[in-house]
């Protein structure tokens, strides 16, 4: 190990809400946390698959948008602030002689930890991306499948595809800015949220072409032009654009995690009762879990978190027990007035 590497108490791989939560718990625990997740944002697949929409079944709220959940859970995990790194996506778990773990990315950062805690979900998220000649050339050259910087379509002609949340949020953040868009969708029915859905139509700003799909796009180094046909009469048109944004889903690969030594039922990780898996101080919570009575639920998935963190901070300092405490007794003076800062 160099002198002043950071090793961590535990890494935590994945910020869908249950990697946040388990983040949040970290830091109840006194435990220096890290979190790596493979998408630039965090919120698993409340954020990648369905922001806008409501959710009716977590403890404490009787409904709440998906998204707000996360801005809470974020909030909530930041309070100890702990180190989350974005677009970090792990392909790499080692154990090391002297039972540390080593993390490594896709991106080459390396990660040092005393234990690990799988909150993968189902696996790292890639955008779907157009299997149309030249789409690979002209990726990031005005073909897009993930907005980093909207400022750069200011101005700009763009072609938004998409019938779900993504694409119409970002059709309707992006009208004030773009000089033109163009939405079109494959089907008539769209799968967003109803008021997106409405506001896109309402928008003097935005053409929307139901039943339309993308067929070629032109441009030698950069998008020029787009050509879309209509999939009901065949008709065809091209036309002038700056940037396609594509939003046509995720798809999701368990991927490395499949060579890391774990045992697996299907796609997902066999876990005990202290949710460790066979690996000693690797453990796992959330939608990655196999175990009999496992229930794929956002509230499971937070009972999941906590067990493992209880586990993961005794596992590291045998003498903690496992149970924490109340943290209504137990929180300490200073995380309060942290938690007093954030507020301010
Ligand atoms: C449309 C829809 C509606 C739903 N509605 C509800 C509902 O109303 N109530 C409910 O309880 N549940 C609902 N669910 C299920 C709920 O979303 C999941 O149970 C929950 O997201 C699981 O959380 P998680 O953190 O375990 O996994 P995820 O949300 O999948 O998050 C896992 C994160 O890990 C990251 N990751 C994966 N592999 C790596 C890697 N190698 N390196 C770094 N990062 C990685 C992923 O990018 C992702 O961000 C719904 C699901 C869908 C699709």
């Amino acid at each position: 190990m160099s002198k002043g590497e950071t090793v961590y108490d535990v890494a935590i791989i994945g910020a869908g809400p249950v990697g946040l939560y388990a983040t949040y718990y970290a830091g109840l625990r006194d435990m220096r946390a890290v979190v790596l997740e493979s998408l630039p944002q965090v919120g698993g697949q409340l954020m990648a698959l369905y922001p806008k929409k409501m959710i009716y079944d977590v403890a404490g709220y009787p409904q709440i948008r998906a998204e707000d959940l996360v801005k809470n859970l974020e909030k909530q995990a930041k309070q100890y602030r702990p180190d989350i790194f974005t677009e970090e996506k792990v392909v790499d778990l080692r154990v090391l002689g002297d039972r540390d773990f080593e993390l490594c990315t896709e991106k080459g950062r390396t990660v040092r930890s005393r234990s690990v805690v799988i909150c993968a979900g189902v696996g790292a998220f890639m955008p779907r991306k157009l299997d149309i000649r030249d789409a690979d050339k002209l990726e990031e050259r005005g073909l897009h499948y993930i907005i980093r910087d909207p400022e750069r379509f200011r101005g700009k002609r763009l072609l938004i595809i998409g019938g779900g949340d993504s694409a119409l949020d970002w059709s309707l953040t992006l009208q004030d800015l773009a000089a033109s868009i163009t939405h079109i969708h494959m089907l008539k029915q769209f799968q967003a949220h109803e008021d997106s859905v409405a506001r896109l139509f309402r928008s003097e700003k935005i053409e929307v072409l139901i039943h339309h799909q993308l067929k070629e796009i032109h441009g030698a180094d950069q998008v020029e032009a787009a050509t879309i046909f209509n999939n009901v009469d065949g008709s065809e048109k091209t036309i002038p654009v700056d940037h396609i944004l594509c939003f046509i889903g995720y798809i999701t690969n368990l991927g490395p995690i499949k060579d890391w030594g774990l045992e697996l039922v299907g796609n997902a990780i066999r876990v005990n009762e202290k949710m460790e898996t066979n690996i000693p101080g690797v453990f796992a919570a959330g939608d990655i879990v196999w175990h009999p009575a496992k229930i794929k639920l956002i509230t499971t998935g937070f009972a999941d978190a906590a067990t493992a963190i209880n586990n993961a901070k005794h596992y590291v300092e045998p003498k903690a027990r496992v149970f924490p405490g109340h943290s209504s007794h137990t929180v300490p003076k200073k995380q309060k007035e942290m938690a007093r800062d954030q507020d301010a």
